[in-house]
């Protein structure tokens, strides 16, 4: 048999977190053969591979990459997970995406899409819509999707701060129904952001029965994150018991200065959970920032009917006041950022209009103009009609590492890629950093764990069959980079830098990157577990 791709001699490691070992990989009609090293195999193209790592393809199991590629244009930030060796992106995290609503619904929708995605992505009935959409998109990856909550509740409440009537509860539930049947991945929510933070536990409990009906995960931006980290923990413990669907926390973080250590008891909940029996992962990303809508600092009534009310609120000085007054002393139940941190914490990543504020702090900001920050960030929101990107620093490291440690965790960028901006660096640097800095440099990791967190575990977890390991029959998308030099480039300062070190990556057997540079090739597909 002659081969499309021979990678030969290198350090075959296979996704399943077994030892590395020297081996020839073999690529044929966009599958996998596994060869003994010096196979002398014959092949189309052969790359020589001694002293490079061959891994299954990176799986970012964590974007918001729903529209980037339907906007067109942006060959900088659609190509940077690709020179970076994602080969799979799953969005539709966080409660958020491009689908389902029922039809009346579509345009509004659409225009609250355009705000959040950065441009007119358009928007979608269900999973079918949004894949044929994509499908008619070239693009070098792969494209999976989950099933956002705040939007499936946009979709047929509006964004209003109200309990679902069971007649709203039980169409959600059949919107639900009809795009996970059609090959979305899972449910996800975001539970801070409005309007995924109006409903109430048993809301969730009811659709995440639905996703336990076709076998695939609830996968959950936590209530809180912050100094409630625990109790929002326990609420999707809950949802998972009483639903019967397997739980995925997403980015997994104990952030702000009250919950800074708290993962030495969120991860030993969670070991202890699995010792159980009761099936629970994890993602994270190798950063102490976060990045996320500045409106996510205002409280959740301040957002109550979209973006057009927010902004209206913001016009009005009383309102003002009450928002100012909310972030000062807190809101039972609702996360609040700038007072788990300081708006010195806070740094503008991207507000089109004002590009001279992307990469100041808020707190910068007003006391270069003797202002309260409170109103320098009003104002900037209201400038910009409600959307603004910030990067909020409010990590620490030890509780980084002892996520990305936890046997369970799988790597997530958390990627948010708009045009323009100063966006985090996660996009473009979040699997070369796992292997550069935790991996080779501070050896918090083995090579075998790392692959394993970044393909086979993510594969397994999101019902991606035939992906994730390399093995004889299986899909053949597969990076190979260099282990002593694989490194993130992406900085805060510039943060579309490619990374360093990865050599080849290949999508469904064809070769996306070559060098380090990306080639012509459009592989990629939208997958449908
Ligand atoms: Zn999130």
């Amino acid at each position: 048999m002659r081969l499309d791709l021979l990678i030969r001699g290198a350090l075959l490691v296979d996704g399943t977190g077994a030892p590395p070992r020297t081996a020839d990989v073999g690529v044929a009609g966009g599958r996998f053969a596994v060869l003994p090293a010096g196979s002398g195999a014959d092949a189309r193209e052969t790359l020589d591979a001694a002293g490079l790592a061959v891994a299954p393809g990176f799986i970012d199991v964590h974007t918001h990459s729903d529209g980037i590629a339907l906007l067109g244009g942006d060959r900088e930030l659609v190509r940077a997970p690709v020179l970076a060796g994602v080969t799979a992106e799953i969005c539709g995290n966080c409660g958020s995406g491009l689908f389902p609503a029922l039809p009346g619904r579509v345009p509004e929708l659409r225009a609250e899409a355009s705000v959040g995605f950065g441009g007119d992505v358009g928007f979608w009935e269900d999973f079918a819509g949004f894949a044929a959409a994509h499908a008619a998109v070239p693009r070098a990856n792969h494209l999976a999707s989950l099933v956002g909550h705040g939007t499936l509740r946009a979709g047929v409440l509006g964004s209003v701060d109200r309990p679902a009537t069971p007649a709203e509860l039980a169409t959600m539930c059949s919107l639900l129904d009809r795009s996970l049947a059609q090959g979305a991945a899972g449910l996800s929510t975001g539970l801070i952001y409005t309007p995924g933070t109006y409903a109430d536990t048993d809301e969730v409990v009811a659709l995440a029965r639905v996703a336990a009906r076709h076998g695939k995960p609830y996968v959950t931006h936590l209530r809180d994150e912050m100094s409630r980290v625990e109790e929002a923990l326990e609420e999707a413990v809950e949802i998972a018991r009483r639903s019967g669907a397997a739980l995925h926390v997403s980015h997994h973080k104990t952030a702000g200065k009250y919950a800074w250590g708290r993962t030495e008891r969120t991860l030993p909940r969670l070991a202890r959970l699995r010792a159980e029996g009761f099936d629970v992962t994890c993602d994270v990303y190798p950063y102490t920032a976060a990045s996320t809508h500045l409106s996510a600092m205002l409280p959740p009534w301040a957002s109550d009917g979209g973006t057009a009310a927010l902004t209206a609120r913001l016009a009005d000085p009383g309102q003002r006041d009450r928002m100012r007054a909310a972030i000062a002393e807190g809101v039972p139940g609702w996360e609040n950022t700038v007072g788990n941190g300081g708006w010195d914490r806070i740094a503008i990543a991207r507000a089109p209009r004002h590009p001279h504020t992307e990469g100041r702090t808020v707190a910068e900001l007003a006391s270069a103009h003797g202002r309260d920050p409170f109103d320098v960030a009003a104002d900037l929101l209201l400038a910009e009609r409600g959307e603004v990107m910030i990067i909020s620093h409010s990590m620490v490291e030890d509780d980084v590492r002892r996520v990305l440690a936890a046997p369970y965790a799988m790597i997530g960028s958390d990627g948010v890629p708009k045009p323009g901006g100063r966006p985090h660096p996660r996009w473009a640097g979040t699997f070369p950093r796992v292997l550069g800095r935790y991996t080779r440099d501070l050896g918090l990791l083995d090579l075998a764990t790392a692959v394993r967190k970044m393909t086979g575990l993510a594969a397994e977890r999101f019902g991606l069959a035939g992906r994730g390991t390399i093995a004889d029959g299986a899909h053949a998308d597969l990076v190979v980079f260099d282990p002593a030099t694989v490194g993130d480039g992406a900085t805060f300062a510039e943060p579309l830098l490619p990374p360093k070190g990865v050599h080849t990556v290949v999508v469904a057997g064809q070769v996306v990157v070559r060098q380090g540079e990306e080639t012509a090739a459009r592989p990629g597909k939208v997958l449908t577990p």
